[in-house]
């Protein structure tokens, strides 16, 4: 879409906003000024009294207008006010017009970010009361009911969080970017193949890591109260390379008792009985058993090198260890699926009760095969559907929805949600979704946060996206991973 501001240079804003709402559009911006070529002209003005936005969207051979005014900040008030009424009138002005061109409001209204659940939380804390929060969503931001219900009941869950968490506790993340295979809607960096030849240089370089890392918690008078192992498939290592890892990071961190401890065995082609009492010798309270579909097309149409009788075979084994939680993934929307497929897929994870399910909505992103080839996807009537059918089935089978996130690109700018049944929300998800608590992540593409919620503030420490670099600069990593948790102290 060929855009042209006046008065602004509110880019970002006016982006996020764009894909929100045309998904399939990518911003331009022509040299020449507005005429017939610019299919969206976004105007910001201010005078005596008022701040005014103004948009004009040329769609579908039809011209759409919006205007919207708010009393003008005082010359005196803080830039950031000024920025965020700006913006705020210009996303308004520009969604209106587009809702008007569209005939139809999307579900999450004017939010285009990625934790639309923060915004009742924090409205929380800030002191609004949670009926208050519902409001705000659904009248100021124009959420659908729906959108609105699944946000609460997810804040609802980050609150009660919020409030059992200690000054001095941290979550922590391990990543192996490593996968048996590349799926087609992949856009990770994980490098796929068992036997990888970067595997034991990259275990190396994580071992260090975690020593020093772990050290550093342990001085500055931290507890780890959750860790989460992801990546990639961390059970790509062998048996005794993950229980080295686990054994290693239960001696080097200070980890609080009843730590909540998560694999992602996501792959079933790579759990085995070995990998398994490894993680149940090492205290690992919840694994990840991803069936994604449990049809046999689509797994082969998505890339993955399993089959759904390999899921079945590996949920036996990981049922039979007895971990207190297993969740398992499931994807809305993918290539070779259909509404009745999907249904079935739901319905038989179901019968298997595993304490969570977490329901995707594909993306094609950028990066993945399956943004760069192409090919059919069910449309966005029919994911609505399935996702429809998704949290009826849910809710009747007493899941509830602790947490969720959207991402670009998202078929019908709909959200993955990660359901559970009382009392088994995963901690870790909601802390670094809604950004409760400070986040140590080791490990290549790691991003680390330090978090002060009563602050507002946020800094983070980012190690290198690749698996060489990673190893290459490992002694550089060490010493910013030092520095950060020395920040963390308090
Ligand atoms: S298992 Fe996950 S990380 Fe690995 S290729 Fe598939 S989507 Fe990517």
């Amino acid at each position: 879409m060929k855009l042209f501001f006046s008065g602004h240079g509110e880019t970002y804003a006016v982006e996020q906003t764009l894909l929100t709402l045309f998904p399939s559009q990518r911003p331009e911006y022509p040299d020449d000024a507005p005429g017939g070529d610019c299919e969206l002209e976004l105007r910001f003005s201010e005078g005596v009294h008022f701040a005014t936005a103004s948009a004009l969207l040329r769609f579908d051979g039809k011209t759409h207008r919006a205007l919207t005014r708010s009393k003008r900040l005082p010359d005196e008030a803080d830039e950031v006010s000024k920025t965020r009424q700006r913006r705020r009138l210009l996303q308004r002005a520009f969604y209106r017009a587009a809702v008007d061109a569209l005939g139809v409001e999307p579900p999450w209204g004017m939010l285009s970010g990625v934790r639309p659940v923060k915004l009742p939380v924090r409205g929380v804390l800030q002191g609004q009361s949670l009926s208050q929060a519902e409001r705000a969503l659904e009248k100021t931001y124009r959420v659908s009911p729906s959108r609105t219900a699944l946000a609460m009941d997810c804040a609802r869950a980050a609150l009660a969080v919020q409030q059992s968490l200690q000054e001095d506790e941290i979550a922590l993340y391990l990543g192996i970017p490593f996968c048996p295979t590349r799926c087609a809607y992949c856009s990770f960096i994980s490098a796929a193949g068992n036997t990888n030849q970067l595997i034991p240089a990259y275990l190396q370089a994580l071992h260090e890591e975690v020593r020093t890392a772990g050290a550093a918690t342990r001085k500055a008078g931290l507890f780890v109260r959750s860790v989460y192992l992801g990546g990639g498939t961390p059970t790509t290592l062998d048996a005794e390379q993950l229980s080295d890892l686990l054994s290693a990071l239960r001696a080097e961190f200070p980890l609080r008792d009843g730590v909540e401890f998560t694999v992602e065995a996501g792959r079933p082609d790579t759990i085995t009985r070995e990998k398994l009492d490894a993680m149940k010798k090492h205290g690992v309270t919840r694994v990840s058993v991803n069936p994604q579909s449990l049809s046999d097309e689509v797994l082969s149409a998505i890339g993955r090198a399993h089959t759904v009788s390999d899921f079945y075979a590996a949920w036996e084994e990981v049922r039979t260890a007895q971990f207190p939680c297993v969740n398992m993934d499931l994807i809305a929307g993918l290539p070779a699926d259909t509404f009745s497929g999907f249904c079935e897929t739901v319905d038989r994870v179901l019968s298997l009760a595993p304490e969570n399910i977490t329901v995707h909505t594909l993306a094609r992103k950028r990066g993945s095969r399956l943004h760069a080839e192409g090919g059919a996807i069910p449309d966005e009537a029919c994911v609505f559907a399935m996702l429809d059918y998704a949290w009826d089935a849910l809710r009747s089978a007493g899941y509830l929805p602790y947490y969720l996130y959207r991402q670009k690109y998202m078929s019908g700018g709909f959200e993955n949600i990660g359901w559970c049944k009382p009392g088994f929300a995963n901690e870790y998800n909601i802390c670094m979704m809604e950004e409760l608590c400070s986040i140590l992540s080791l490990g290549a593409g790691a991003v680390s946060k330090q978090i002060d919620y009563a602050a507002g503030s946020l800094t983070r420490q980012t190690n290198p996206k690749y698996p060489q670099e990673y190893i290459r600069d490992c002694s550089r990593i060490l010493t910013e991973k030092q520095a950060f948790v020395n920040r963390l102290r308090r």
